[in-house]
């Protein structure tokens, strides 16, 4: 069978999980934005590398999304973040975890992957790794929105979920994939913790011989499935890209019933979506139609 590719493609998701009606409206634009910005990158020719870490930079910035500026904070009341990006042309990747005072942590993690030593750095090796390639901090406080501090103030841990982590997968012109996840976690985490986001091959998986993938929602159970991975391997075997994802998310569900959500992209530029939470607000742009689709 002969499968058309239809690259360039760019698949954002906004986070799994109940969005507070009050940020349905931001989080759609926040979407769109990042995707029309990882949209012209591939479109002028740039690489899915360039692409995904355009649009995740995009809603580390915007503060209606749980990374960067607006990420959640943690049992301390500080924001830790965790963010990886991969390569689908050659597996390199770069990964930082519990890092403070990074304003664009997937920038960070495409500096770790372009030094080609360390996958993955955390805590305070990861902010001295910063400086040596030239990423300033920022202030504590400038990550932290009045929102996200009267949320820690009033939450309670048994219902404290994270929401708004943000991701982005794309084929690029030369057929090339990659993927990128950035989260402030979840609210109330253990300081130190590191959720999936910053865990090549749970939360973030690119390779050109099978697909990429970026998740979100419960970080434990994301890692016991090794759901990226998991996934991808689900199209190894021949799945179609949307039964990939759905074949994860349920093995996810049966075996720990915690709630998840995953975007797909087959080599072929194919899409494959899936979640067990309310929502999961997602947008794409393909087939040189520069409107973004949106689902959810
Ligand atoms: N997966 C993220 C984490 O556990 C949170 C999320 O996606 O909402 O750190």
């Amino acid at each position: 069978m002969v499968v058309r590719s239809f690259g360039p493609v760019i698949v954002i998701h906004g986070g799994a999980g109940k969005i507070a009606p009050d940020l349905v409206e931001a989080r759609r634009a926040g979407i769109q934005a990042a995707a029309t910005h990882g949209w012209q990158v591939l479109t002028a020719g740039g690489s899915a590398v360039e692409a995904v870490e355009r649009a995740v930079r995009t809603l580390e910035d915007d503060p209606a999304f749980n990374a960067g500026r607006g990420a959640c904070l943690n049992r301390d009341g500080e924001i830790e973040l965790d963010a990886s990006i991969m390569d689908g042309r050659n597996l390199a990747a770069g990964a930082i975890g519990a890092v403070k005072r990074i304003a664009n942590p997937v920038t960070l993690a495409r500096a770790v992957m372009e030094a080609g030593g360390p996958v993955l750095l955390v805590g305070e090796g990861a902010r001295q790794f910063a400086a040596v390639v030239g990423i300033a901090e920022c202030g504590a406080d400038a990550l932290i929105t009045e929102r996200q501090r009267a949320r820690w103030a009033t939450l309670q841990e048994e219902n404290a979920v994270g929401v708004g982590t943000v991701g982005a997968v794309a084929l690029d012109r030369s057929g090339h994939l990659a993927a990128a996840t950035s989260t402030g976690g979840l609210p109330l985490k253990a300081p130190g913790r590191v959720g999936d986001s910053a865990l090549i091959g749970c939360g973030t998986y690119a390779d050109d011989q099978l697909g990429a993938v970026s998740c979100t929602g419960n970080g434990e159970a994301i890692i016991k499935l090794a759901l990226a991975k998991t996934a991808l391997e689900f199209l190894a075997v021949g799945e179609e890209p949307m039964t990939a994802a759905r074949r994860a998310v349920g093995e996810l569900t049966i075996r720990t019933g915690a709630g998840v959500g995953i975007i797909l992209l087959d080599r072929y530029g194919r899409i494959g979506t899936a979640r067990n939470t309310a929502q999961m607000a997602c947008a794409c742009i393909r087939n040189d139609n520069a409107d973004p689709e949106f689902f959810d």
